[in-house]
């Protein structure tokens, strides 16, 4: 006897070509989305215990039936910066009117700007501010959502970051993966000496992080001069203090121009790379070859009138996996909506449907090192699901910006209802 079965769902699975929940389970071999178009899942102790056809389900002490609405795993989000202070639409309204890159910059805009406000806030204001963001999320179906620092750029807001990361990860009914982004960009403090900025993030802050349990993956910022990005030499030493503490590592890598930052990352087995737009052929053989996650972040090419893109055909044609991310922040990627994202994804960068699905569920939990727990319905999995008011999933990036979720799912719990409509039946 099972705990509870949802079923009468269409059941997008997500597993690798339909093949492995599907066939045995069931679906429709091979279908895209590894979909079994009248499906079940049943839970026990928070897992899932079975997948398959609904004229199949076994007893189960709670019958949920989901009235043919889309039934996805819990959606991953693996990378954000969504833990920070105050908003920045005055660099959006700046961008509107013409402003250049420079002259934001000159007005201590970006990430700039952020920092000197976040600096100011106290933790419980952080915390407010930043768990208010969080709540958006889950409400738009998030269970499990990666969060960075790099807003401190000083030892003691860095550590503020993380901290607060960890307090909501206690607090929301959500996993909040904590990132140490101390080499996000250079603080003012060492704008002439960047060396040492680096020295220090790795002698002093990162190992003050690691020690109080707040770090989970180690992030950074590898750019030409041109963009003030660290320099190989710089994201090597970052990330060779990294494997020293036995952390992963992730690059925001090749945004603004080739830096070959996309081979570094591979180099040092980064879990991901993020952004990539002028990423090429060579790079995206390192991250195939690495298995490395390219993470894509249309929010930021969309809201920063970018119209270089990265390469999708190619990564596709490589065998690069491509998860896609909301990478919230107050600048370039004020987003809090998934579907949102994967429709840029799809429109913008010319993924399918189901690459965008993926990209929020199997890919992101991969980009995370979580993909043996999460990202697919599959058996063993922890019960994170999402239930959406759709009939197919490859709505989900078709509406724009629509996020029409009805229940939120985390381990087996309902942790968010929108909707009343669900006829629970007790057999
Ligand atoms: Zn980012």
């Amino acid at each position: 006897m099972w705990d509870r079965v949802w079923t009468n769902a269409v059941v997008a699975t997500m597993a690798e070509s339909g093949a492995e929940a599907g066939a045995e389970a069931g679906a429709e071999g091979g279908l895209p989305f590894g979909m079994i178009g009248a499906g079940a899942v049943a839970v026990a102790a928070g897992r899932i215990g079975w997948v398959g056809r609904a004229d199949e389900a076994p007893p189960a002490a709670d019958v949920v039936d989901c009235g043919g609405m889309v039934l996805t795993p819990g959606l991953v989000d693996p990378h954000t910066h969504v833990v920070h202070a105050g908003e920045r639409r005055g660099d959006w309204e700046m961008r509107l009117a013409g402003a250049t890159r420079d002259d934001l910059i000159r007005v201590n805009a970006g990430i700039r700007g952020t920092m000197l406000t976040t600096r100011d806030t106290s933790e419980p204001d952080l915390y407010a501010q930043s768990a208010r963001r969080v709540r958006t999320l889950i409400g738009n179906g998030v269970t499990t959502l990666e969060s960075k620092s790099g807003y401190g750029l000083d030892l003691p807001t860095e550590l503020r970051l993380l901290r607060v990361s960890r307090e909501i990860g206690r607090r929301l009914p959500v996993d909040m993966v904590c990132t140490f982004m101390g080499a996000h960009a250079v603080p003012p403090e060492y704008w002439d000496h960047p060396d040492d900025y680096i020295g220090h993030l790795c002698d002093v802050v990162l190992p003050a992080a690691v020690a109080a349990g707040l770090v989970d993956i180690v992030d950074g910022f590898c750019d030409t001069a041109a963009f003030r990005g660290f320099t190989h030499a710089q994201m090597d030493r970052m990330f060779d203090a990294a494997a020293a503490h036995g952390k992963p590592v992730t690059l925001h890598a090749d945004q603004y121009s080739l830096a070959g930052a996309a081979a570094l990352a591979a180099r040092h087995g980064a879990l991901s790379a993020a952004h990539l737009e002028y990423t090429d052929a060579a790079g995206a053989e390192a991250l195939a070859a690495a298995g490395t996650v390219a993470i894509l972040l249309p929010g930021a090419n969309y809201t920063l009138f970018e119209a270089k893109k990265p390469d999708v055909a190619l990564f596709r044609s490589k065998g690069v996996r491509m998860a896609l991310a909301t990478n919230n922040n107050p600048s370039s990627s004020p987003c809090l909506m998934p579907t949102a994202i994967m429709n840029l994804g799809c429109t913008l960068f010319r993924m399918t449907a189901e690459e965008a699905v993926a990209g929020f569920t199997r890919e992101a939990a991969r980009a995370l090192g979580l993909l043996a727990d999460r990202g697919t319905i599959e058996v063993g999995k922890r019960a994170d699901l999402v239930l959406w008011d759709l009939a197919h999933p490859a709505e989900l990036p078709y509406r724009i910006a629509y996020s029409p979720v009805c229940t939120v799912i985390r381990g087996g719990e309902t942790v968010f209802a929108a909707a009343q409509e669900l006829l629970v039946l007790n057999s």
